[in-house]
């Protein structure tokens, strides 16, 4: 069976489509721009050329039918059917409380999942738009809905609760939900894989280092705390997210540049984290350019952003009584020897050592600790289409 992946951002859409017999892409792509001048879907097929497609895309549902066009185009196109699609998963980021696993889409579920926008309010609703565009374009095709936030439902209250009065969370539903949890699921289960031993028995700490940047605290396969909270804005300080503030300095900030409450939390979401800190990007690879050439803020945002991580590990191995590996995944995580180096000094208390040879690896695979350590170091790229697509194939396949 194939499946097709869709993950709808606001002016963008990412695709893959799997062959679950093979679990590999047999083509992905990318639409940029969508709504705005400019627009293109850049194309590949798994060993292929990209194709370069510019085309008006002014809404969702036309980039989700060039994208159709695309996969069953008689030139670069893999497939000659839409009815060979057996299935379409869609990444959704905010499930709330309502969802605690993946789920096949129906009526009902479309309106939980409305119900959600105004928790986030610039995710959600590309996604709707995405799930409706295939509904439109691929009558009676199942859709399966698959939540950032669903892996963190094992939460316990007192992990997920602010010391904010209870009437907030019985009214507002405010309390920490987590994000990235399609990735830290796919890690925790590769790093069981890895280690050849039973989830059920593991510790760990599974570090999502992008643009956007997310900890989560993992025993037995379930995640018991992530360091992103009500929205995807706490936690570590990200790309241009500020993550964790004293929350007293966002009034402070209102009153002294003059902010509505949308522009602060439009301030806090895209000026700041390594962006405002480095004042030269929010790309990791132009600060760690940047710092190697002497660039004292890049440095500087390097080093608070590596400080940033050590203190989560070392509060989740609290949260877990102790830790048998930590994991790096996503952009950043699995693609800086620096970086990994940086944060693991100084936690041999935790019993971690890494091998600065085995460390000097990027994109594979691989356990970079020495062989003395007592608490496995891994690096493993994520995958969340791949972890979208074996939901959407159980569902569909086994109910
Ligand atoms: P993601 O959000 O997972 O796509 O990760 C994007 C982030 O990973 C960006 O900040 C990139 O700069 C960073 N990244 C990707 N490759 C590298 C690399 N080779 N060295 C350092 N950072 C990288």
């Amino acid at each position: 069976m194939n499946i097709l992946v869709i993950n709808c951002g606001s002016s963008s859409l990412k695709y893959q489509l799997l062959d679950m017999e093979t679990k590999r892409p047999i083509a992905k792509g990318l639409v940029e721009r969508i709504g705005m001048p400019g627009s293109v879907l850049i194309h590949r097929k798994a060993a292929g050329e990209k194709e370069i497609i510019t085309a008006e895309i002014p809404n969702h549902m036309v980039a989700i039918q060039l994208v159709l066009d695309a996969l069953v185009n008689s030139e670069y196109g893999v497939i000659k059917d839409l009815k060979e699609i057996g299935a379409v998963g869609h990444r959704v980021v905010h499930g709330g409380e309502k969802f605690a696993q993946s789920v096949l889409i129906s009526d009902d579920v479309m309106k939980a999942i409305k119900e959600c926008i105004e928790l986030a309010p610039l995710h959600n609703p590309p996604n709707i738009a995405g799930i409706e565009a295939c509904q439109n374009l691929m009558p009676g095709v199942p859709q399966v809905a698959v939540f950032d936030t669903a892996f963190h439902q094992t939460m316990p209250p007192y992990a997920y609760l602010y010391g904010l009065p209870y009437e907030m969370y019985e009214k507002y539903k405010i309390r920490k939900y987590g994000f990235h949890g399609t990735s830290h699921k796919y890690v925790s289960q590769r790093a069981a894989a890895l280690l050849n031993r039973p989830l059920e028995d593991l510790k760990l700490i599974s570090c999502h280092l992008g643009n956007g940047s997310s900890i989560s605290a993992i025993q037995g396969g379930k995640s018991l705390e992530n360091s992103m909270g009500f929205t995807p804005l706490e936690g570590l300080m990200m790309g241009t997210r500020s993550g964790d503030l004293d929350p007293a300095i966002v009034s402070y900030i209102m009153q002294k540049e003059d902010l509505t409450s949308k522009k602060v939390n439009e301030f806090l979401n895209t000026k700041c984290g390594v962006l405002g800190l480095s004042g030269v990007s929010s790309d990791f690879r132009d600060i760690e350019g940047a710092a190697a050439e002497g660039n004292y803020r890049a440095q500087l945002a390097l080093d608070v952003f590596a400080y940033d991580v050590k203190k989560y590990i070392g509060s989740y191995a609290a949260v877990l009584n102790g830790v048998d590996a930590i994991i790096f995944t996503a952009g950043l995580g699995e693609n800086s020897p620096e970086m990994r180096a940086n944060i693991c000094k100084g936690l041999n208390y935790l019993g971690v050592e890494i091998d600065p040879e085995k460390n000097d690896t990027r994109g594979k695979e691989a356990d970079i600790a020495t062989d003395n350590s007592r608490c496995r170091v891994l690096v493993i790229p994520t995958n969340e289409e791949l972890m979208i697509a074996m939901d959407t194939y159980k569902i569909v396949n086994e109910g």
